[in-house]
């Protein structure tokens, strides 16, 4: 029963208002289980939250805040990036880490989807004249707002009857965005002016030239396209495009360019041909066209068929052989960098896949070609292994050293999948620490034994990561490391581990080469070849492996680099990442 009024006058708040109220709450025995239940609900402390929350924004509304800039995301973004670049002091390596948190990177997206809003758009009356038009009753008169973005529509002519037809809304373009305009629909006039039987030129250019508000007069298509049929999925890019190098595209201007690695949400796959796409961190809202996978399959096959495109099984994996090189556990120092691992061969054994089960294969598509790989964002759970990192590295990356002091700085979070290999141990090395020695008789019964889930071989000695090593790192509950050839990844993109890739690449600057080209030799002990050499291994990595790896790491010197991936490895297991839609069916 409420004994008294609330003392609460016009100005006291809402959250205040709340609290008085609860206060006088008392139950009677009559009312006793509802005033209770009553009284449980208002002192809830999320409500008394949101009341806050509510204050707050009313206090903001008032003061009427205008976002400085809308793309905030982006300018932390291009600051991490120059911060990565170079070398940092404390307060500069500090600044890095707050803006890497997950959780100041969700406030600047949140800030920034607010800034960016257009909200109601404000549609301006029918003009009197146009009224006669509802006359006639298959027509229906469309005014739309747009600014200068295009229309966001493909339009074809009816050969026959000289009729211009929507040919292709594009996803979140004004024609879609009003939902007024759809697919078979005839486009009679536009601003007026009639356009059956004009050119397709004459139109488009009719079209542009219309800004701020389009009228258009529409005969409705007879037959609806189902517009609920949409599909939502998302695709990693496994090849680079370019609509405008791009001859069998419909339009080249509707085409979506995109990189290897980008995410594209596909919103539309009703045509079998050209899908609509949109990048996925893309500000923009329209859809725009990407090849299928079909018709991408198609003409790479007929590409190839006609030698212009070499057939994918036989594209070479690096075997960059040094061989005849000097692997040198020599002393050389570039910057005061040992670069004992320079001169390493990355000679690899081809036909060494693990006996480790079909599972394993990776699924980039369905075909062999590298087209799209449906992807879905994963975070795991807590009851769920951290995922696997793997390190691979091109020439002078040092990843064995690199991946040492991940552990050796915190050896609680971080464990390493200790390999096997056939080489002889180093003095300062230690059985089970950096590997687990053993002979290459032993080595191969293992292989036989399916011990590995992947192996290789490298000047000679062979090198191997059993499962159980990985076993043990995750059973207690650490973040597994490894360090592999990149060839390994094959066989490790496997649901069971979900591994993050991360290629460890040195950072070669053009100044740096300028400087060694200018001399023959270098004090440093590193030679323009070797530089070269770096080069080219990454390069071969890159054009062979790029598609499976998950992150650069461009290693300028150790300590950045250090700093660099603890940041990304912590994202990792913190923020979801896209990976195979596969992996999560399984
Ligand atoms: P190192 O003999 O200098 O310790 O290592 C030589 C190379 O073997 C390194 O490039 C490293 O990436 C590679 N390696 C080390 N462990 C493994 C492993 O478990 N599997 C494979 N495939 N390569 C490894």
């Amino acid at each position: 029963m409420i004994e008294a009024m609330p003392v609460v006058s016009a100005t006291t708040g809402l959250h205040e208002t709340l609290a008085v109220l609860t206060s006088q709450l008392h139950p009677d025995a009559k009312h006793k289980e509802d005033l209770s239940f009553l009284k449980d609900i208002l002192s809830e402390k999320s409500l008394a939250y949101l009341m806050k929350i509510h204050e707050k924004l009313k206090q903001y509304e008032k003061l009427g805040p205008e976002p400085v800039l809308d793309s905030a995301s982006c300018l932390v973004e291009d600051l991490t990036e120059d911060l990565q670049n170079g070398p940092l002091d404390d307060d500069e390596r500090e600044l890095l880490v707050l803006l890497s948190a997950p959780h100041l990177k969700a406030v600047l997206s949140a800030h920034d989807t607010v800034a960016q809003k257009n909200f109601d758009p404000v549609l301006p009356p029918l003009p009197e004249e146009l009224n006669d038009d509802f006359e006639e009753e298959s027509v229906k008169i469309v005014r739309l707002v747009k600014n200068k973005e295009p229309l966001g529509a493909t339009i074809r002519r009816d050969e026959a009857t000289g009729a211009v037809i929507v040919a292709r809304i594009m996803r979140g373009g004004a024609a879609d965005r009003s939902g007024l305009v759809h697919v078979g629909d005839e486009l009679r006039e536009v601003n007026g002016k009639v356009i059956t039987h004009r050119r397709p030129d004459e139109i488009s250019q009719i079209l542009s030239q219309s800004q701020g508000t389009i009228t258009l007069k529409i005969v409705p298509a007879v037959a609806e396209e189902d517009r609920l049929k949409e599909s939502r999925v998302y695709l990693r890019a496994l090849f680079d495009y370019t609509p405008f190098e791009d001859k069998a595209t419909p339009c080249q201007e509707a085409g979506l360019p995109f990189k290897r690695g980008d995410i594209l949400q596909v919103v539309s796959q009703e045509d079998t041909t050209w899908w609509q796409a949109k990048k996925v961190g893309d500000s923009n809202l329209r859809a725009a066209l990407i090849p299928s996978t079909q018709f991408q399959e198609r003409r790479l096959r007929y590409r190839m068929k006609m030698g212009s495109f070499p057939h994918p099984n036989s594209i070479k994996v690096p075997t960059y052989d040094q061989a005849d090189r000097e692997d040198c556990d020599c002393e050389a120092v570039l910057n005061g960098k040992d670069l004992a691992s320079l001169r390493r061969s990355l000679r690899l054994k081809k036909d060494r896949q693990a006996s480790s089960g079909d599972g394993h294969t990776p699924e980039a598509n369905h075909t062999d070609f590298l087209i799209y790989e449906e992807v879905t964002q994963y975070l795991p759970r807590p009851d769920e292994n951290p995922r696997l990192i793997v390190l691979i590295g091109s020439l002078g990356a040092r990843t064995t050293e690199l991946k040492q002091k991940v552990i050796a700085e915190n050896p609680r979070r971080y464990g390493l999948a200790v390999p096997h290999t056939t080489r002889c141990r180093r003095s300062q090395e230690r059985e089970g620490v950096e590997y687990h020695f053993i002979s290459r008789p032993a080595f191969e019964d293992d292989i036989q034994n399916g011990k590995f889930i992947e192996y290789g071989e490298y000047k000679d000695n062979l090198y191997g990561t059993s499962l159980e090593s990985i076993h043990r790192v995750l059973a207690h509950n650490k973040v597994c490391l490894v360090d592999v050839q990149p060839e390994a990844l094959k066989t490790l993109r496997m649901a069971e581990f979900k591994p993050y890739v991360i290629f460890v690449r040195p950072r070669i600057l053009d100044s740096q080469r300028k400087l060694l080209g200018s001399t023959s030799s270098l004090s440093a002990g590193i030679t323009e070849e070797d530089l070269m050499d770096m080069k080219q291994s990454a390069d071969l990595i890159d054009e062979c492996y790029g598609h499976w790896v998950d992150y650069v790491l461009f290693k300028e010197d150790a300590v950045s680099a250090l700093i660099e991936l603890q940041v990304v490895m912590e994202r990792v297991q913190r923020e979801p990442q896209w990976v195979p839609a596969s992996w999560l069916r399984s």
